[in-house]
């Protein structure tokens, strides 16, 4: 039996931190969209230089690119046993494709990380990313040992365009109208748990942990 997670969160939750522990905890492979959106722009590929216009401008890229993305990522022998979903799915299609997809005996849990919005704008307009190996620093909260450089592999980190405040702002109304109507369509079907994702990135990766692996997390179906 496979097992699909879902992350679900505004921008600068803490997604894309938590998902590449959660990930290595439970075994599965970390997929995210943006992440797959910007290797294919590193590389000047035509879905790169096509989702590269919504990216910078705050919107999201149209499902279709993201849904052929996807299952070609997800249907990679890697992710025969399951996957952890960061950043997808993003609008109600998406959820129902992905469900469409799956097959009745896929377990699958969302996990929804709530977070304050003043929260949220600090700790998007200070992150900083290194455009290498992913690793995620913060300017206050998580600076690197040698300021601008990974800790992991000693690249220079960069802002990503779309995390200054104004494209932030932006991406939040569209969480807020294409994304949140997500937390109405999982919770419906009995696979939504909430957690606090304001407390110390520790204390929220053991909830994310404990809710996993619960048995409320085990045999649910999309
Ligand atoms: P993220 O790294 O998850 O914040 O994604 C960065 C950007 O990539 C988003 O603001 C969107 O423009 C695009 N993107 C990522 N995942 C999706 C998705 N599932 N649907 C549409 N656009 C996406």
């Amino acid at each position: 039996m496979s097992k699909v997670v879902i992350l679900l969160g505004p921008p600068g939750a803490g997604k894309g931190t938590q998902a590449s522990r959660l990930s290595a905890a439970l075994g599965l492979p970390h997929v995210s969209t943006g992440d797959l959106f910007r290797e294919n722009r590193a590389k000047g590929t035509p879905l790169g230089k096509k989702a590269q216009e919504f990216m910078d401008q705050g919107m999201l890229v149209p499902d279709e690119l993201v849904l052929d993305m996807l299952f070609d990522r997800v249907g990679r022998p890697d992710c025969a046993r399951g996957y952890l979903l960061d950043g997808f799915p993003r609008t109600l299609p998406q959820a129902e494709a992905l469900a469409k997809r799956l097959s009745p005996s896929t377990s699958v849990c969302a996990l929804n990380l709530s977070v304050r919005d003043a929260a949220l704008l600090d700790r998007i307009t200070g992150r900083r990313t290194c455009p290498s190996c992913g690793n995620v620093h913060h300017v206050k909260n998580a600076p690197p040992k040698v300021e601008g450089q990974c800790d992991r592999c000693g690249t220079a980190l960069v802002q990503r365009p779309d995390d200054t405040e104004a494209v932030f702002r932006e991406r939040l109304a569209v969480y807020r109208k294409q994304t949140q109507p997500l937390e109405g369509y999982y919770r419906a079907r009995g696979l939504l748990q909430d957690v606090p994702g304001d407390d110390a990135p520790d204390r929220v990766f053991e909830a994310l942990q404990k809710l996993s692996t619960a048995p409320a997390c085990e045999g649910a179906r999309a």
